[in-house]
């Protein structure tokens, strides 16, 4: 990270005292840090027989980083102006600057990567955390003093006083069935205070599963059951941590109007969300927020919607004039590359097939040779059985796939295998271990990951490794079922500029089937557009160009995009707004 015109900086040295092993290593870092050699006392024991660094005395030379055998300590520097951290754990731990501040009647969203103190901000906001200011213990009296004059000392008036209740949809969601065994409709029942169970069931889609138990229902049920409970509790700020993972284009945005519609009754509503065309079209004000995961995270101040997602995607805070990324995202604004500029790489024919109580289409298609064909479609459309018959997995009941080309496939749900490290796992993939190693493992960090065992990774982890893993494999045809899910913004255009670079590289053909439309609008040449009856039929139909994949697509769920002039990403109009109805009246959903 630099300050454009500062050069004045803080040091923060951070250990991790998971990996941390003094036993093991003989505190080699106190004996080869240049600043103890000297005599001073830089790195020092602690009275527990831990390592603590002098962030006053560091140089910042980073010896003890490259020679710490556990990689356990991370030195960082920082703009001056961020000199008192909000929130710190301990002495050389994570430190958190600047909180986001919710607003009435307003969708208050949150941009940036997971680990960097997005949960702290949170549990702080939310009481459960009462703020250090970087030292020692304060009380809410300190807390207000420290914001005096600024719209957080008047928050935090309210919250000590107990003047502020919460509510909170987690990220995790998939916990919610450990720790609760019954049905939705009794679930419900328990966060009714509000008393408008029946209108938020009927809002949330969920009249059809209320007697189903919570442990038999779909990932996107299991998110908008965490979503309705949220919405039903009696709150002045509501927090949704991730609310659209498991859902399509069309539920996503139908729970951005609920979303929105909980601000409009007079609520702070805080939103943490991945898919940016999403989070865009929900939010009224941003804050952005970067730092390194495990070590700092940094929180802007508040901006509108439009530039807090520029300036995030440009990597330059004007307001803070700090620079987080050094790169620059753009979205291309042209239609892409036309297929005639390729050579064919994968035919396959219209193929059908038939279950007990669901039947699919699919029309014809040619993948291009470096070709990135993007799938799109409502959920239980038969986009995942489309995959598994390209891959071999499946047999279709009528269209011959002849296999005379070889498949890499990534499935949507990984299942880690049991004791065996990520190296391990690697090495026996039969990977091309020198694209690899040149392209994937610096694009997502994963040197770090090497020694873990598989199952012991987060789903974010796991994804990384499988997408790195499938698209590195020598295939004529790449299959990636949901490559997204579980990864954060950063790591999705960085998973998006991999994918569509490999792809290029070895020439061979690439099918990512994934529901956020920014991050297909980044990464994908052409579209293949799904149709049909959730759960009983699904159409696919042939390979076309993004504009009229796109407004085929967007025309059926009856919302318009526009481009936003600066950065050229895809922007969704609110409904009903002047642009919304030119673009409708003109047929053109999309690139308008
Ligand atoms: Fe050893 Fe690294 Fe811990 Fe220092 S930080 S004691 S080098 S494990
Ligand atoms: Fe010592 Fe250099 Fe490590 Fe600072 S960065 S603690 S000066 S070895």
């Amino acid at each position: 990270m630099k300050n454009e015109t500062n050069s004045k900086r803080i040091r923060i040295a951070v250990i991790d005292f998971k990996k941390c092993s003094p036993q093991k290593c003989g505190f080699q870092c106190i004996s080869v840090c240049p600043v103890n050699r000297l005599g001073k006392e830089c790195i020092t024991k602690s009275t527990e027989l831990k390592p603590v660094i002098s962030e006053v005395l560091c140089t910042g030379c980073k010896i003890c980083v490259h020679k710490c055998p556990f990689n356990a300590i991370s030195i960082v520097n920082l703009s001056a102006e961020l000199h008192t951290p909000i929130h710190q754990f301990g002495k050389n731990g994570f430190r958190l600057y600047g909180l986001p501040v919710p607003a009435e009647k307003q969708v208050v969203g949150l941009i940036g990567r997971n680990g960097i103190g997005k949960s702290t901000a949170l549990k702080i906001l939310s009481g459960k955390i009462i703020p250090n200011l970087g030292e020692t213990k304060k009380n809410y009296e300190e807390i207000k003093e420290f914001f005096k004059g600024k719209e957080l000392q008047a928050f935090f008036e309210k919250l000590s006083l107990g003047k502020i209740r919460v509510s909170l949809k987690p990220q995790a969601i998939s916990k919610i069935p450990e720790s609760f065994n019954g049905t939705v409709g009794e679930l419900l029942e328990q966060f009714n205070e509000s008393g408008k169970l029946p209108e938020i069931v009927k809002r949330m889609g969920l009249s059809g599963v209320l007697s189903s138990n919570i442990s038999n229902i779909s990932g996107g049920e299991l998110q908008r059951l965490a979503i309705a409970a949220a919405m039903l509790k009696e709150a002045d700020v509501y927090f949704f941590d991730e609310p659209t993972s498991y859902l399509d284009v069309g539920e996503r945005l139908k729970i951005a109007r609920q979303i929105r519609a909980l601000a409009e009754t007079g609520k702070s509503v805080m939103v943490v969300e991945h898919d940016l065309a999403v989070l865009d079209y929900l939010s009224d004000l941003v804050h952005v927020l970067f730092g390194q995961k495990s070590v700092y995270g940094v929180i802007s101040s508040r901006q509108s919607v439009r530039n807090g997602i520029n300036q995030y995607l440009e990597g330059y805070l004007k307001t803070e004039n700090i620079r987080f990324r050094e790169k620059e995202i753009r979205f291309a604004v042209s239609s892409p590359i036309k297929e005639i500029t390729r050579k064919k790489a994968i035919e396959y024919p219209a193929m059908e097939k038939k279950f007990n109580n669901f039947s699919l289409k699919t029309e014809s298609g040619i993948i291009m040779k470096g070709e990135v064909l993007g799938v799109l479609g409502p959920n239980a459309t038969g986009k995942t059985t489309f995959v598994k018959m390209l891959a071999g997995e499946l047999k279709p009941d009528k269209g011959r796939l002849e296999f005379s080309f070889s498949v890499s496939f990534k499935p949507q749900y990984l299942k880690p295998i049991k004791g065996k490290t990520v190296k391990e796992f690697i090495d026996e993939s039969n990977v091309d271990i020198e694209l690899f190693n040149r392209e994937a493992v610096n694009a997502f960090n994963l040197r770090e990951l090497f020694e873990r065992k598989l199952e012991e990774l987060s789903g974010g982890e796991l994804q990384k490794i499988a997408i790195a893993v499938t698209i590195c494999r020598e295939a004529d045809l790449v299959l990636l079922d949901e490559p997204s899910a579980f990864l954060d913004i950063e790591e999705r255009l960085n998973a998006a500029s991999l994918i569509k670079s490999i792809t290029l590289q070895k020439e061979n053909a690439c099918l990512v089937v994934d529901h956020d439309v920014l991050f297909q609008d980044y990464l994908s040449d052409r579209l293949i557009v799904f149709k049909g009856i959730p759960s009983k039929k699904g159409h696919a139909l042939a390979p076309q160009e993004m504009e009229s994949g796109m407004n085929e697509f967007l025309s059926s769920l009856g919302i318009t995009f526009r481009r936003d002039p600066q950065t050229g990403r895809p922007r969704a109009n609110k409904p009903d707004s002047q642009k919304d109805k030119e673009q409708k009246k003109a047929n053109k959903y999309y690139y308008a």
